[in-house]
Order: C-alpha cells, then sequence, then structure tokens
C-alpha cells in the first residue's frame, strides 16, 4: 500500500455545521415570530431565486439586512424564518427576479449566486448553512403556491415550513430530494467520471437522485451500474451535505466495486475511467501534471475523495 499523502488540514464541507438553532416549537406561535420581526437583532437574507444580496461594507461584503432594510430593495415575496443565533431571529426574504437583477446595477452591493459565494469565499463561513437553508425553503415557496392536491392557491403557514389549501385542506410541507454521491473503489484505484456540464478539467464522483422506494444503498449500486456499468457489493456511508442547488440532500457513500470493466452512458457523462491513488492525490492537491483536478473543498465530492486518498474507508 502506497503511503498516505499529506494534503494539509481538512478544509470544512462547505453548507454545513450550522450555527443556528432552528426553533421549530416557535414556528406555529405568531405573536413569538412577530416579536422576533420586530427585535432590532433580527437580520434576513434577501435572496432571489439562484441570487445572493450581499452589502459591501468598510469590513467586506455582508450578507445580513435588518428586516426593513431588505424589504426597501424593492418588490419581495415571502419572509421564512431560519431560526435563532443568539437569540436573535434570522430570517431569509425572497426578492422578487427584477428587484435582484435591478440591484446588480448598485455600487453598494454584490449580487451573485450562492456557488460563487462559497467557492470564492466571498462571507464568512458561518453564513453558508442559513443561506442554503433559506434558499432551498424559498426556492420551495416560489414553486408550490398552488396546492398540489386541488390546485387551489395555498397559504404559507408555521412562518415558513408547511403551506395550507384552504380548499381541501391539505398541509404541504418543504421537500428535500434525496441524491447519493458515491466512489467507487476497488484497492488502490477508483472510478472518477466527467459530467459534460464540468468546466475544466475536473473529474468528480457519480452521483443521482434516490428513486421511491429505493434505500440509498440501493441507489448507489444502481447507479454506479447505469452510468459506468460497474458492479458494486459493499456500500459505506460517509457523510451528507445540503446541496441547495435546488433542494437535495447529498449522501456520501463509498463503494466495493466488483467487476473491472467501464461501459459509459454517453446521456449522462463525458468519460469515466479508473485513477490510482497517486494521481488523484495530486487531483486534489491541484498538482496534477496535465491539470486535472478534484471539484473544490466546498462540495462534498472532494470529502469522499479525499477520504479514500487518505485510507479512512473502511467496509463492514
Ligand atoms: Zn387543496
Amino acid at each position: 500500500m502506497s503511503p498516505r499523502p499529506d494534503l494539509g488540514p481538512k478544509p470544512r464541507l462547505g453548507y454545513t455545521a450550522s450555527l443556528i438553532e432552528r426553533a421549530a416549537e416557535q414556528r406555529a406561535d405568531a405573536a413569538a415570530i412577530a416579536a422576533l420581526e420586530s427585535d432590532p437583532r433580527a437580520r434576513a437574507y434577501a435572496i432571489g431565486g439562484e441570487l445572493v444580496a450581499l452589502k459591501k461594507t468598510a469590513a467586506g461584503l455582508d450578507p445580513q439586512f435588518t428586516l426593513p432594510e431588505a424589504r426597501a430593495l424593492g418588490p419581495t415575496a415571502e419572509t421564512v424564518f431560519l431560526g435563532l443565533l443568539d437569540g436573535a431571529a434570522r430570517f431569509a426574504i425572497a426578492l422578487e427576479r427584477s428587484t435582484a437583477e435591478a440591484l446588480k446595477a448598485r455600487e453598494d452591493f454584490v449580487v451573485t449566486d450562492l456557488r460563487s459565494i462559497a467557492i470564492q469565499g466571498l462571507v464568512e463561513v458561518d453564513h453558508l448553512p442559513p443561506i442554503a437553508e433559506g434558499k432551498a425553503l424559498l426556492h420551495w415557496h416560489a414553486r408550490h403556491r398552488f396546492c398540489s392536491n386541488c390546485g387551489a392557491a395555498s397559504n404559507l403557514v408555521e412562518a415558513g415550513w408547511r403551506r395550507d389549501c384552504p380548499a381541501c385542506h391539505g398541509q404541504h410541507f418543504p421537500r428535500t430530494d434525496p441524491v447519493v454521491i458515491m466512489l467507487p473503489i476497488a484497492g488502490e484505484r477508483c472510478v472518477l467520471g466527467r459530467s459534460y456540464r464540468f468546466q475544466g478539467s475536473m473529474w468528480s464522483c457519480l452521483a443521482g437522485f434516490i428513486e421511491p422506494g429505493e434505500a440509498f444503498e440501493d441507489a448507489v449500486r444502481r447507479e454506479t451500474h447505469e452510468e459506468v456499468g460497474i458492479t458494486c457489493g459493499r456500500v459505506s456511508y460517509f457523510r451528507s451535505q445540503p446541496w441547495p442547488f435546488p433542494t437535495s440532500l447529498m449522501i456520501g457513500c463509498h463503494a466495493e466495486a466488483l467487476s473491472r470493466e467501464i461501459v459509459i452512458d454517453r446521456g449522462e457523462l463525458e468519460d469515466a475511467r479508473w485513477f490510482d491513488r497517486e494521481e488523484v492525490a495530486l487531483m486534489l492537491l491541484r498538482q496534477h501534471p496535465q491539470g486535472l483536478a478534484t471539484p473544490p473543498s466546498v462540495a462534498i465530492a472532494y470529502h469522499i475523495i479525499r477520504a479514500w486518498v487518505e485510507q479512512e474507508i473502511e467496509f463492514r
């Protein structure tokens, strides 16, 4: 077995380790939520679809607005309660698309997408989890304003954590879409793939949505077989990551590859091949001679790949 490469300190996984206390017990209490909204310590993230508004300040870019500041930016839609931080409320406020676009022209704001904010480190990392929470929740509201059972307009209740239908009395809860993301491995080698949408020379884990009635281990085996023709045996859960593009939860796994021949589904992948551990270590370090690279450390794929390179994976 090759020596364990030195990849430096482990970076934090993006959008995780939220400091927000969700305080779900407060959501149904309209008076408590109103009091939290009027507390001068309350802050809101202002989000318009994929775009997040950031204020330029002397100390850098600040994603937090007071609620009156956020509502003065232009026409807004839903306000949702994210939770408490040191006893003060954090909300997310949906900006209309036109509002977000208009703010791009302002000198005192930066308005950009959350991926860029995370990868470029534009805000303090502790803001990433609540922005992810707000973005995913507001996206759900924007696409669920009508009851999926009877078609009537539904109402936001529970401070944004449910929509109720006044016609059929159906209750609708914000959804999260589980996705498996996995690294098939066989001893000193692993399989990485390239999606058509990847930029540059990036190679990453395979991934796919879990289907109804499917355990995530079975989804790992099915997706791996569909995308690269590899049969997998044991599956080891690694860790998970909220991925608000728009409302996914990435379930990171390693999979024991039982076969070796790769048969690429060209409808899904531009390319896939076996890589050995030394080559992947160079990709993580951004020192690969041909410039091949893994995804950045904000993404769970980096951590799944790195854990294997650092020989931390055991199948049970
Ligand atoms: Zn209904």
